[in-house]
């Protein structure tokens, strides 16, 4: 009878082990030791360890073997018949308690989501180490601190900006005051999140007042960004308005005309579209503005390239707080 229980505890771990997913168990000579106490001891035996030597299934009365052979995810293939290699009689011992599994973290998903750098390479490290030491332009007088860009450092899509801001400029990372609340809720509403994406800007300090990048800072500055697109090899580049077109096609032709139609940057699609900045001064993304809607449209063409699906066009939920 004592076997018998023994075998109907091992049985039952074994099943809640293939209900909870596993495709192989692996059992400790503890977790056997514990199989083998009275029940109020067994509630308080630890856990077996994924490094202890698995036990394969009891077919056969032989010691428990070196390697790992899994078990099968049938119910009905899990062995009762063979003894396990002991002989301590035990009363009705319970079967081990499953293993608990920490839900997964659900995504964050709002436009007030932490802003960090996400990820990262070795290179794009090395490109941001030399652009927190560069002084090849004059904006890196007054900056507080670079703006290298952060983001998915394997993305399909990548967002350029012209420069930093103040608090861009604070935090070192790209977009994160009005216009990147207001960024960050477009990429929401195209069914992505800024994990999935790169943001960055044509150059990495802030202009002094939030003016306008000159020509030659962009110009003194591009290498970085180039470096920086040669590693992330992205599908699709979205240039946010007419200074970061400027930045990195050198064109003259303003963005109203040239908002919604491909272009190319090293080989790269490049989707020309309106900054956030100038969507917050236009009505923002309240569906009251038809600029919203113009790049909701860009969008959508930036998704079908991508092939994606188009979200159904709708009006974003408005900013948080
Ligand atoms: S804007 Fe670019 S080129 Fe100018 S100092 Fe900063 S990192 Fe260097």
């Amino acid at each position: 009878m004592a076997l018998a229980h023994i075998l109907d505890g091992l049985a039952d771990y074994l099943q809640h082990r293939i209900e909870e997913g596993e495709r192989w168990a692996e059992i400790s000579p503890a977790t056997l030791a514990a199989l083998r106490q009275p029940a109020g001891a067994l509630h308080h035996s630890p856990a077996p360890a994924r490094t202890a030597p698995a036990i394969a299934p009891p077919a056969s009365p032989r010691p428990v073997p070196a390697a790992p052979p899994p078990v099968a995810p049938a119910p009905d293939r899990t062995p009762r018949a063979a003894p396990p290699p002991t002989s301590v009689p035990v009363a009705h011992p319970p079967p081990a308690p499953p293993a608990t599994r920490a839900p997964a973290t659900p995504a964050v998903a709002t436009d007030r989501a932490p802003y960090t750098r996400f990820g990262t390479t070795p290179a794009l490290d090395a490109i941001a180490s030399r652009v927190a030491a560069c002084q090849q332009c004059g904006l890196c007088k007054q900056r507080q601190q670079v703006v290298p860009g952060q983001g998915n450092p394997h993305p399909e899509l990548v967002f350029v900006g012209e420069g930093p801001g103040a608090d861009e400029d604070q935090q070192g990372l790209a977009f994160v005051g009005r216009a990147g609340q207001l960024l960050t809720r477009m990429i929401l509403a195209m069914g992505l999140t800024r994990e999935d994406v790169w943001i960055g800007n044509v150059v990495k300090c802030r202009p002094p007042e939030n003016r306008t990048p000159l020509p030659d800072e962009m110009a003194a500055c591009l290498p970085y960004l180039r470096a920086q697109l040669e590693i992330l090899q992205p599908k699709v580049i979205v240039a946010l308005g007419a200074t970061a077109l400027k930045g990195l096609l050198d064109v003259q032709t303003g963005i109203t005309k040239l908002r919604g139609h491909w272009l190319s940057f090293e080989g790269i699609d490049v989707m020309p579209t309106y900054h956030p900045s100038y969507l917050l001064r236009s009505g923002g993304d309240s569906g009251a503005s038809s600029r919203y809607w113009d790049v909701w449209e860009d969008l959508s063409a930036v998704l079908q390239r991508l092939g994606r699906p188009v979200p159904a066009r709708k009006k974003p939920a408005p900013p948080a707080g």
